[in-house]
């Protein structure tokens, strides 16, 4: 790809000047004390976002684990997917599944593919949640980095609600949780047992991220996955095993390697009633199931 060569330069565009004296939003945080912009809706403009990805040919890899019931998500999540998620850009779904036969069949807009990647199963649900750090490290390097350019990572159990775009691209992201964007250090639900590598002090940690969804470019993402699954299986070889599993070793991660954009909880929201005032966009809502009916079956 000769990026360097190209003429990179944007068309004539017509918008509102941003203004130095006038915040789009001054309500919620929009930059990380480390300079990373915190995405929210009235932050960002998406046609210019649009033009320069565009540019680049991006090309975006939306990964998901279906094992075992959990295929019955599939439907609703690549439906809505081909609706809302990177519009107009180059999309390769990888579903991940020990069950392909339970795969739906799906229209695809042009440039938009399924692959469906056949990997083992674990017996325990948390086992399954974990090890799919080491599935998507694994398959990067083997794959992913010669397919895609960015990666985004997201739970199984979601569906998408509203615009998800080029907007959360970066080298590598991650998303406040829903339940904890407000919360103080002593609240967030990190690991708190010294013998755990997930352990993050009460007086540390900056936000609380959803193990739900992540992701950034693949060689971001390959680092983050390498760190989650051996800082795991250290646990494990250990006895200990992270209080909120993979999602405590990627909030350990993104302590000490900061995210270079951070998403709102409209990437991790929930289809509560109504809109709110300071979430005005319900993008990426999880669905509520029944954990001891789905899980471990
Ligand atoms: N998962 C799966 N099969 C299982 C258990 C988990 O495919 O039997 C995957 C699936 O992608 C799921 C993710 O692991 O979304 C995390 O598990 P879950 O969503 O149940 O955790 P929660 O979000 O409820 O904490
Ligand atoms: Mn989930």
């Amino acid at each position: 790809r000769m990026e360097l060569l190209e003429d990179v330069s944007l068309k004539r565009m017509l918008y509102e000047k941003p203004d130095t004296l006038k915040p789009p939003r001054t309500d919620v945080l929009l930059v990380t004390p480390w300079l990373a912009p915190i995405v929210w809706d009235g932050s960002f403009n998406i046609d210019i976002l649009n033009a320069q990805f565009h540019q680049r040919h991006v090309r975006i890899g939306l990964t998901v684990f279906a094992i075992k019931k959990y295929t019955v998500f599939m439907k609703p999540l690549l439906e809505t997917a081909e609706k809302f998620f990177m519009v107009g850009h180059k999309v390769n779904y990888y579903v991940f599944t020990d069950r392909a036969k339970e795969m739906p069949n799906i229209t695809l807009a042009d440039g938009r593919q399924l692959e469906v990647l056949e990997v083992p199963s674990y017996k325990r649900w948390q086992d399954v949640s974990m090890r799919r750090m080491e599935m998507i490290r694994d398959h990067s390097r083997k794959r992913f980095i010669n397919e895609v350019d960015y990666l985004v990572c997201v739970d199984a159990d979601m569906k998408f609600m509203d615009e998800v775009g080029v907007e959360i691209l970066s080298d590598v992201f991650g998303t406040l949780h829903r339940a904890f964007w407000g919360a103080s250090r002593t609240q967030f639900p990190n690991e708190r047992r010294k013998a755990s590598a997930a352990y993050i002090p009460p007086d540390e940690g900056d936000f609380y991220y959803s193990g739900s969804i992540f992701g950034g470019t693949v060689e971001g993402v390959h680092k983050l996955t390498n760190f989650c699954h051996h800082e795991m299986l250290t646990d494990k070889e250990n006895n200990i095993e992270a209080i909120w599993h993979d999602e405590s070793y990627l909030n350990k991660y993104f302590l000490y390697h900061k995210p270079t954009k951070v998403l709102s909880a409209e990437y991790h929201w929930e289809n509560y009633p109504g809109v709110g005032t300071i979430i005005k966009k319900k993008r990426f809502v999880l669905i509520r199931k029944n954990d001891t009916a789905i899980r471990n079956k």
